[in-house]
């Protein structure tokens, strides 16, 4: 595997003070994550602060969200281009709570990740099935649709890249460990689809493929070695140092 991409999403968990605070410790150990591509996610009222803090540790800026307009009058949203502007790399779309807590639709994220990609900054599409969906069979469909919404139509210059966390929405915050098959089929039906859409050279160059859901420092490795995970999103546990920093170690190892 390439370096794996370790993307910690620090959701709205932290005040201020705590997300300086932990952004410290965690460029403190930036020195031994170079085999790996550690991105930080923090709430945006914390991401000017976090990019000062990790400026020149190897360590990338993410964001949580965005909206699909690069300027305008859209109170309240946070515009892509003014993330771009001040460093970020990468911006998580689509995320499970979102689309079901803030009522996300799929043409929203479209829109999104049309926008971040003529924008030098790469979109983490986020896609999954809820309990009830995989409980009916639905889990495939719902894959194929939630991909197939985001991405068709979209078109790929050569440094576009884009990342798909593929989180089983009944894994996230659950503590469960998920079973290493099942993602490597979720994985599977994922890239199929995508080399329906995309050429090939583009699936295989382009786009990572990578799993969120309850990742810890035990069970990363089972994940990380299914030859389809490009790498993890990680929610609790990128909320503490120690923990975080075993789960890159856990990583590169792999
Ligand atoms: C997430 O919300 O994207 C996530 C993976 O969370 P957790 O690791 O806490 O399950």
């Amino acid at each position: 595997m390439k370096n794996p991409l370790i993307i910690a999403n620090w959701k709205m968990k932290l005040s201020h003070q705590e997300a300086l605070d932990l952004a410290k410790k965690i460029s403190k150990s930036a020195y031994r994550y170079k085999d790996s591509e550690v991105v930080l996610c923090p709430s945006f009222i914390d991401i000017i602060d976090v990019s000062g803090m990790i400026k020149d540790t190897g360590i990338s800026l993410g964001a949580q969200d965005c909206f699909w307009e690069e300027r305008g009058a859209f109170t309240g949203e946070i515009s892509p281009l003014f993330l771009q502007q001040i460093g970020v790399k990468y911006i998580i779309i689509g995320h499970s709570e979102r689309r079901a807590i803030s009522e996300e639709s799929e043409e929203m994220v479209h829109k999104k990740v049309r926008l971040i990609l003529t924008l030098d900054t790469t979109p983490v599409l986020c896609v999954g099935e809820t309990f009830e969906e995989r409980q009916e069979g639905l889990k495939d469909v719902v894959l194929r649709r939630q991909i197939y919404s985001a991405l068709n139509g979209l078109w790929f210059n050569k440094s576009d890249r884009i990342v798909i966390a593929y989180e089983p929405v009944w894994m996230i915050g659950s503590g469960q460990d998920a079973d290493p098959e099942e993602i490597t089929h979720s994985h599977k039906v994922i890239r199929q689809l995508l080399y329906d859409l995309f050429p090939d050279q583009v699936v295989d160059n382009q786009i990572k493929i990578i799993y969120g859901g309850s990742v810890d420092p035990e069970n990363v490795s089972r994940y990380l070695s299914q030859n389809s995970v490009n790498g993890v999103l990680v929610g609790a546990s990128s909320l503490d140092a120690v923990q975080f920093s075993s789960i890159v170690a856990a990583a590169i190892k792999c």
